[in-house]
């Protein structure tokens, strides 16, 4: 098969973890004979540098014309001072708008041999952390109305979190379509004591779930959800959120897996196309110091294989080579435990793809 990838390296350590994900791509197309074209798409702070804006018009036009995009991460301090509307992340919400892209899902799975970096007490841990967020992508407060103005002598910001009917229902058949793929089990979260958009949410999944009467749904507000994820992370299979909460849920849903530099994400909208990424940032604390994480990336490139390219057998040779690589006691810093051999983002690389 022949695809063409567009290519956002992005700023900070996105460029050394999105190198390692197109070698192991490359070992992937390799053995199984396809051919896996890579244009460079610009976007982030590096755009803003280049270009003067956070995603120019020729990066766009190369993410809309490929089959898939895999992102590593934008923003930095550099560009901190930039006005809101030309920040690096604004180019990324550009992005997911053009695209259509309406659903994250970010899978919260301990890997067994990274048990040790899991946070949470072990009696905790032991009754086993799988589950997914799907968030909503691109309404709510994200994509609502942003001003400042001066108001009685005084500076007053404004963001305005709307929802329609629609924006919620389509996300919602995203997360029951999945939850009948798994354990069957729907938590949806919001603030419905509080908020008139959350009211909307609860009644428009409710109806949804009137559909999958295989698939059980609670609701659940989200302050309590955030203290359930670290109570008892074991009582959620699918969880589905509009897209500030899901913004905050699904870190703290990766963080007490282990490491944020291990988890993938993919953002899809109505086709096949989607927009694969890890879920951390840039770290620009470590950018060009060959140690940052690359698995959450190289995870993100076979969840692109499995959903964009329809390449399962592909996926699960990438995942395979990453549960090896850990099982031989390969870790980078960010996951390092006694008795494992330390490595840098390079060498964390070539063991992956010497076992593809
Ligand atoms: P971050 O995720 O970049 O870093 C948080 C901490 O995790 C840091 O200590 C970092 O070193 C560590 N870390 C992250 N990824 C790692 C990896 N792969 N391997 C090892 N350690 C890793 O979050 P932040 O510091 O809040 O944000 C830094 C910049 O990234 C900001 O400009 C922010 O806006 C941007 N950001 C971009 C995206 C994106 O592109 N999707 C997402 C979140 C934040």
């Amino acid at each position: 098969m022949e695809k063409t990838i567009a290519i956002i390296k992005g700023d900070g350590i996105g460029p050394e973890i999105v190198t390692e994900a197109m070698g192991v791509l490359d070992a992937v197309a390799a053995k199984f004979g396809h051919t896996f074209t890579y244009v460079d798409a610009p976007m982030g702070g590096c755009a803003i540098d280049a270009f003067g804006v956070p995603l120019p018009d020729s990066s766009l036009e190369t993410c809309l014309n490929a089959d898939s995009v895999l992102l590593g991460a934008v923003g930095g301090p550099k560009w901190d001072s930039q006005p809101s509307a030309n920040r690096p992340e604004r180019g990324l919400l550009k992005l997911r708008g053009a695209m259509k892209l309406y659903s994250n899902v970010r899978p919260a799975r301990m890997f067994s041999d990274l048990s040790a970096s899991c946070p949470l007490r072990a009696d905790i841990a032991a009754k086993g952390i799988d589950f997914v967020v799907v968030r909503e992508l691109i309404g709510g407060v994200y994509f609502g109305e942003h001003s400042t103005a001066e108001v009685d002598g005084e500076q007053k910001a404004t963001d305005i979190m709307a929802y329609a009917e629609h924006e919620i229902r389509r996300v919602a058949h995203v997360a029951f379509q999945m939850a009948q793929k798994r354990r069957r089990r729907v938590t949806s979260i919001d603030k419905a004591n509080v908020l008139d958009t959350s009211r909307l949410w609860r009644r428009v999944v409710s109806e949804v779930a009137e559909e999958y009467p295989d698939v059980e749904l609670l609701h659940m507000y989200v302050d309590n959800a955030a203290m359930q994820i670290v109570r008892d992370p074991s009582q959620f299979d699918v969880i589905v959120t509009e897209n500030l909460f899901g913004d905050i849920l699904s870190d703290e849903a990766s963080q007490i897996t282990g490491s944020i530099g291990m988890i993938p994400s993919s953002s899809m909208g109505e086709g096949t196309r989607g927009l694969y990424e890890p879920i951390h940032g840039s770290a620009p604390d470590i950018a060009g110091q060959n140690k940052a994480n690359p698995i959450g990336t190289i995870l993100a490139a076979a969840m692109m294989l499995r959903y964009s390219f329809d390449m399962a057998a592909e996926a699960d040779t990438i995942e395979a080579a990453v549960d090896q690589t850990l099982k031989a006691g390969i870790r980078c810093g960010d996951i390092m435990q006694a008795g494992c051999t330390l490595v840098g983002c390079r060498e964390m690389g070539a063991e992956i793809r010497s076992r593809i």
